[in-house]
């Protein structure tokens, strides 16, 4: 079909614009969808998938060393990251073509290549014009790489899936979610580690008590971590490479580096001027409550808002702006409250809702109670390589509303998205207290939570009859 005129047209073809494509179809409005790259976006070919596809093989390693104490014989050798490489292509390719045959047989129009405004209504693309009653602007993100001397002998995150080689030595510079993901990876497959971030703490936007036990468990795995680092510099040459810091210290031997410093949003070559919309600060595009730009007829979706850079935010605002404008669901918006996420650390992170401080912040510190919870679940209490667990719930005024969940340790990534619901509808601690916990597990601490004090459970009797008991 070559048609020049749409009900919609999408640029960018990941999470979101293929959300936002999809359901407009589905409501039987005319689309095209214009990608440049890979069908699928950053979460399909260089983020949420492969990290997740790293972040298995990286538990499969640790399973591997803790077997000995199960009675297991077995033993690590070498990474064949090629192999690990391939089989991981080939999932994602595999994605690929779900998508492409998904979209082809859902008839929309699919072009590839970069797209940039005209005007307000006109798309180009590959020397031809496009028009729309509609544009939606789903570009996403870009990792940062700063202007620093030296810094392009660092790879981003994109550089890392893109690596043939396992590294030897390798430092990682940033740390936030990512940085944090890619060094327990990194690690767990055999790689000398070395995180850099200049804030006091790794995670520094999570409760601290995340930030805390997850720095305590990577120090254990090996991971040598320097907070209050500020990279200034990067010098020597591909394959030996030294981080500098603004205050003079220096860190050196990397064969590896990786920016994992935050990303920003991507308006590369959109020509927005034409349409008339004003670009950010950092790459963004202002969006309301209902994902309208300031230009009447173009919305934008996903990470290019500035908003909670997830994938599953990026589907929902695609496919509530998608309903809103064709579904005849003129309300139709995401709601930004109480977003679940996880951090596929090791151990895994999964939190909801607010920290405790801000908690404290916003509501005073009378009206705030919170219940912590420390303990070696099962799975680590014969380990000798013991991983720590830890939970946080914060509670609010005299009902005890729960406000935020926070928690560190294995199984952290599966248990939160039930919860999470409970926190989203409103549930209170004592909601929590009368619903019966599943035992032996590690998620029935969250429903047995006691007194508002520190309690540390320990594992004792690992079998049928596990019990947890108290200890200072
Ligand atoms: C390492 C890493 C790990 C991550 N892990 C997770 C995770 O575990 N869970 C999670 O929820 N999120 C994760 N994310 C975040 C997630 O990938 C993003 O939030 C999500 O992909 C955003 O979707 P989007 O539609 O906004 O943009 P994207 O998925 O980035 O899609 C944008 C698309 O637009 C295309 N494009 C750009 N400019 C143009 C143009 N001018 N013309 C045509 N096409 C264009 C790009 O090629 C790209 O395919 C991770 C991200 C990274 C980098």
């Amino acid at each position: 079909m070559n048609r020049h005129h749409y009900d919609l047209i999408v640029i960018g073809g990941g999470s979101g614009g293929l959300a936002v494509a999809e359901t407009a179809a589905q409501l039987g409005r005319s689309v095209t969808l214009i990608e440049g790259s890979k069908i699928g976006g950053t979460c399909v070919n260089n983020g949420c998938v492969p990290k997740k596809i790293m972040w298995y093989a990286a538990n499969i390693a640790h399973a591997v060393d803790d077997a000995a104490d199960f009675g297991i014989e077995a033993q690590r050798g070498r990474t064949d990251w090629e192999q690990l490489l391939s089989a991981r292509e080939g999932f994602i390719g595999n994605i690929n073509e779900y998508w492409a045959g998904y979209v082809a047989s859902s008839g929309i129009d699919r072009i590839n290549g970069y797209a940039s405004f005209a005007d307000a209504s006109t798309i180009a693309v590959n020397g031809r014009q496009y028009s729309a009653d509609h544009i939606v602007i789903a570009t996403g993100g870009t990792p940062i790489v700063p202007p620093i001397p030296g810094a392009e002998l660092g790879i981003t995150s994109d550089g890392f899936f893109a690596m043939r080689e396992q590294p030897r030595r390798v430092g990682i510079i940033g740390g936030g979610y990512i940085g944090v993901e890619l060094s327990g990876v990194l690690r767990a497959l055999g790689s000398d580690v070395t995180l850099v971030a200049m804030e006091d703490r790794i995670l520094e936007r999570f409760d601290p008590m995340i930030s805390e036990t997850l720095e305590n468990e990577m120090r254990k795995q090996g991971i040598d971590i320097h907070t209050r680092f500020q990279v200034g510099a990067l010098s020597g040459v591909a394959g030996d490479i030294s981080l500098e810091s603004s205050c003079g210290k220096t860190l050196a031997g990397f064969d590896t580096v990786i920016w994992a410093v935050g990303r920003r949003g991507n308006a590369q070559g959109l020509n927005l001027e034409a349409a008339g919309i004003e670009l950010q600060p950092g790459g963004i595009i202002a969006v309301d409550r209902y994902e309208n730009t300031d230009i009447e007829g173009i919305y934008a979706i996903g990470d290019i808002t500035g908003k909670a850079a997830l994938t599953p935010v990026a589907i929902a605002a695609g496919r509530k702006l998608a309903a809103r404008l064709f579904g005849n669901a003129p309300q139709s918006k995401v709601d930004y409250e109480n977003i679940p996420s996880v951090v596929f650390s090791h151990p895994p992170v999964g939190t909801v809702g607010l920290g405790e401080d801000e908690a404290r912040q916003r509501y005073g510190d009378s009206l705030v109670t919170v219940y912590k919870s420390s303990f070696t679940p099962m799975r680590h209490a014969l380990a000798t390589h013991g991983v720590t667990t830890a939970m946080k719930l914060v509670c609010v005024g005299q009902q005890e509303k729960v406000v935020g969940i926070h928690l560190i340790g294995d199984g952290a990534d599966e248990m939160l998205q039930g919860f999470a619901v409970a926190v989203k509808m409103g549930a209170t601690k004592a909601d929590f207290d009368s619903t019966i916990a599943i035992h032996p597990t590690s998620s029935e601490e969250l429903v047995t939570m006691k007194i508002a004090q520190q309690s540390v459970a320990v594992q004792v009797e690992p079998g049928n009859d596990v019990e947890w008991r108290e200890a200072s």
